[in-house]
């Protein structure tokens, strides 16, 4: 079969070799330490799915407005008000299904062949493979851990050429936990607008934060800058709804418009009653984050005190999502055989910085119990004293 040329322009997943065996030694009956789920591992709160049944039992199974349901896009719309003193109104907002897809949406309906989108290093993976797949040219900026993987100013400005339409920003970062302070950010719009650029804030982990680190939304910092600013965000970080399926995007009516007529000839709207259950998470008690911020918090620390007992690895102290991005360079492995080797024979499963553009470093992510971060950092420990 002669498949589209856009399909070997798309990189397959190198977390998959990692995972897959992980998976195997599981199946076995080995006992692996497993950091490398980029979902919370915690069930969705009671009262959201409570809403989702009660809204199936009253029969909310039909197709529905394929930018969202009506009361949905309301509760984002006072999300906004109330997290960020934004002002949107409900045609502004399209509900997606999963962040993802919502970047998935806007790359399809902004970027055209030749288009230049610049994302610093480390990403998120999904973010240039989705670029290519529209037909635009993914600008990989490298940053620098002295910088906590932040870009600068300097470094964006000098990857921006007259064919520049769109900046990736992500914070709090996966994979490097990086959250922007309202400072870098100021400086980052002077920059976005210079240039007339367009960016697009994943805040997909903004409740994510420890030790009192605050998200800024970019669009927050003046008139200016909300007109160009995208934000995307989704219900699957903070509320452990990854199943679900439901994001979001806010950004100008005419790109809305635009994402909701591609929408509308693939996937119609997103699961009816799932938006029932996303309304209540927005718009019922926010204590349920708390247990899981928690807990999150206690592991973060375990991971931290864990590395200090490894001085050849560093890492960024990150301030959000739940990753600690580790700096194996001085190993002289590279991502992939670093993480091959500490599976094989310490039964740790970490995925390899190489799909997130960095690879003399590695990502692990504490959704997994205390007991388990704390066993699997000696494991690393013993494994990087015998390199
Ligand atoms: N953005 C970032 C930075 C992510 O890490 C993820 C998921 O891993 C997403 C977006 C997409 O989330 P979802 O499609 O599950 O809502």
């Amino acid at each position: 079969m002669k498949l589209a040329k856009r399909v070997s322009q798309v990189a397959p997943s190198i977390t998959l070799i990692i995972s897959a065996k992980a998976k195997a030694m599981k199946a076995e009956g080995l006992d692996v330490v497993d950091f490398t789920a980029g979902e919370p591992d915690f069930d969705t709160p009671d009262h959201i799915k409570e809403a989702a049944k009660k809204a199936l039992d009253q029969g909310k199974t039909k197709y529905g407005p394929t930018a969202g349901e009506p009361k949905l896009k309301e509760a984002i719309v006072k999300k906004f008000k109330r997290d960020s003193q934004l002002d949107y109104s409900p045609e502004n907002i399209i509900v997606t299904n999963g962040g993802k897809h919502s970047l998935f949406n806007l790359m399809l309906a902004l970027i055209e062949d030749g288009d230049e989108v610049i994302i610093p290093s480390p990403y998120w993976l999904s973010y240039p493979e989705m670029v290519i797949m529209v037909g635009g040219k993914p600008v990989i900026v490298p940053t620098s851990a002295v910088n906590d993987y932040k870009i600068t100013p300097e470094e964006l400005k000098a990857a921006i050429t007259p064919a520049t339409k769109l900046f990736v920003l992500n914070s709090p970062s996966n994979p490097t936990g990086s959250v922007y302070s309202k400072q870098e950010l100021q400086a980052l719009v002077e920059v976005i607008l210079e240039h007339n650029l367009y960016v697009v804030s994943d805040e997909i982990y903004e409740k994510i934060l420890y030790e009192g680190t605050e998200h800024i939304s970019i669009a927050t910092l003046g008139e200016e800058i909300f007109k160009r600013s995208i934000i995307s965000n989704g219900f699957a970080k903070s509320y452990a709804m990854t199943g679900w399926r439901v994001g979001y995007i806010a950004a100008p009516l005419e790109l809305i418009k635009a994402m909701t007529t591609m929408q509308s000839h693939s996937t119609s709207n997103v699961c009816t009653f799932a938006q029932y259950g996303a309304i209540t998470a927005l718009e019922g008690s926010q204590d349920c984050l708390n247990p899981m911020l928690k807990a999150f918090g206690e592991r973060r620390i375990a991971m931290l005190e864990g590395l200090q007992a490894i001085p050849s690895i560093t890492a960024p102290r990150p301030g959000g999502a739940f990753y600690v991005f580790l700096d194996v360079k001085s190993t002289g492995l590279n991502s992939l055989s670093f993480c091959q080797a500490l599976l094989e024979r310490q039964r740790v499963a970490a995925i390899p910085g190489g799909s997130f553009g960095a690879d003399n470093c590695v990502r692990l992510s504490y959704t997994t119990d205390l007991a388990s971060v704390i066993k699997g950092m000696k494991r690393l420990e013993e494994f990087v004293n015998t390199l």
